[in-house]
């Protein structure tokens, strides 16, 4: 095992970090924490590098629904931000935060901490878009501080180009994942939850800048993203079931070949059908139901918090 010195994306060191909230209007727990951390600054400043708070779509929270057009944390591809055709409220917000904390590719702000919340069952869920030795680390060391913390990596092996979240505007960045809380609802565990990560995350940043990260467990368990499945749906696409109430709430929980997965609204049991086992997150999240998306299904992984 060695300690070598980390590296990460863009620049040596982090120095300017961004804590954005509310990228969905209707999920209030980092709305709220961002404004108790504008009136204690101390609690999410370090030493080693600036932090600055983003209200991401204030115009969605007042009208207390996750956006207005358009999802805003799918506006931020590369493609999307260059595109002056797209002009709904949140692609026209997109550009704007990307003037503020990017330009993506080019940016200000070296690290992104997104703070969301789910309806499901998820408990606090650190989401990672990015891999490498330092998000392993970074896992390793939120896993540590943090026991019931899940790992979930989520389309890592894209280019930041090719993601379409806020936080894919920095070239360092996680998201902060928390739940089970309804929309527009606030719930002190989540939002305890919420803090404890944001600050352990932080912490983590400045170690990492002073290369003081400690000693650190070798492996995390994580889950990496497999694919995301439909609710049941008629041939003409209308809604014809829901989520089986054996899977409900068991997010990170293994769905074995033949468990069942849906209630067909005439009494059919639909299981899964896959030959291995899997294990599912945002099971019967209520932002989905505008897709019809049911659940990801994710495989169990190994992340190596040392390399070499
Ligand atoms: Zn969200």
């Amino acid at each position: 095992m060695s300690l070598e010195i980390l590296t990460i994306k863009g620049s040596e060191v982090i120095s300017k970090l961004a804590i954005v909230g509310g990228t969905h209007g209707n999920e209030f727990t980092g709305i709220y924490l961002l404004k108790k951390w504008e009136k204690r600054l101390a609690l999410v400043q370090r030493s080693s590098f600036d932090t600055e708070m983003l209200f991401a779509n204030p115009n969605a929270f007042n009208e207390n629904k996750r956006y207005v057009d358009h999802d805003l944390n799918r506006c931020f591809e590369q493609s999307q931000l260059e595109d002056t055709s797209l002009a709904s409220a949140e692609q026209v917000r997109a550009k704007e935060i990307n003037q503020l904390l990017g330009p993506k590719g080019a940016a200000r702000v070296d690290f992104i901490i997104d703070l969301h919340t789910t309806t499901s069952n998820m408990g606090p869920t650190l989401l990672l878009t990015q891999k490498g030795d330092f998000y392993n680390q970074l896992a390793a060391y939120i896993t540590m501080k943090m026991p019931d913390v899940i790992v979930s990596c989520d389309e890592d092996h894209k280019d930041n180009s090719e993601h379409h979240f806020l936080s894919s505007i920095a070239p360092n960045s996680v998201m902060v994942e928390v739940g089970p809380v309804p929309q527009s609802v606030i719930r002190q565990d989540v939002y305890d939850a919420s803090e404890e990560m944001t600050f352990h995350i932080l912490d983590f940043v400045e170690l990492y800048n002073l290369n003081d990260v400690p000693k650190l467990p070798e492996t995390v368990t994580a889950y990496r993203f497999i694919e995301s499945i439909t609710l049941p749906l008629t041939e003409d696409g209308r809604r014809n079931g829901m989520i089986h109430k054996d899977i409900q709430d068991k997010d990170f929980t293994e769905i074995k070949p033949g468990q069942a997965l849906f209630k067909t609204f005439d009494g059919k049991t639909i299981c899964y059908q896959g030959e291995k086992s899997v294990y599912g997150s945002f099971i019967n999240e209520a932002a989905y139901y505008d897709n019809n998306l049911a659940m990801s299904l994710l495989e169990k992984i190994t992340l190596t918090t040392y390399s070499e």
